[in-house]
């Protein structure tokens, strides 16, 4: 399978949009607060916790982060530099 190999930082943001897909945002007075700021500043340790599970959701699909691979883990094609998680379809990639 074609993997997608994501930066940290590109794993967070993910995480931080689907956050505030799925959670309604929080209205303090006037002010409205992004859900995945309001998880991370008042409940950091459910915030780590849920950015675990989201990251091995998504494994799945195919998609793996830097936050705890390295993309040497992984076969690339030389041409095109796509990553693979079998060496063979790195090696026919371009063929
Ligand atoms: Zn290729």
């Amino acid at each position: 399978m074609e993997i997608e190999f994501l930066s940290e930082n590109d794993l967070i943001e993910r995480y931080n949009e689907m956050l505030d897909d799925v959670c309604e945002p929080c209205r303090v007075g006037g002010i409205e607060f992004e859900p995945h700021r309001v998880l991370e500043e008042l409940d950091p340790v459910a915030y780590n916790y849920g950015l675990n599970d989201y990251e091995d959701s998504i494994r799945e699909d195919g998609v793996y982060s830097e936050r705890s691979l390295n993309k040497g883990d992984f076969f690339e094609c030389p041409e095109c530099e796509t990553l693979y998680d079998y060496e063979d379809e790195a090696k026919e990639c371009c063929e």
